[in-house]
């Protein structure tokens, strides 16, 4: 997928990827990557992500 103007080092195009490693950014004019955390690209990409399952403490109310 691709970001128009997000790089936050020259605030060029974006491409977002992901690979055997997990997801990156790559900004397609010098080649700036950056690693992803999993709720990152999860985010940007809609990398299925495992469910998040609420804790709730007994006798908590469920908002
Ligand atoms: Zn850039």
């Amino acid at each position: 997928m691709l970001y128009l103007k997000s790089c936050p080092r020259c605030t060029g195009d974006i491409n977002a990827d992901s690979d055997a490693h997990g997801a990156f950014l790559k900004c397609l004019h010098y080649g700036f990557s950056k690693d992803l955390s999993p709720e990152m690209a999860a985010r940007l990409i809609g990398l299925p992500t495992a469910p998040v399952v609420p804790v709730v403490e007994p006798g908590q109310q469920v908002v």
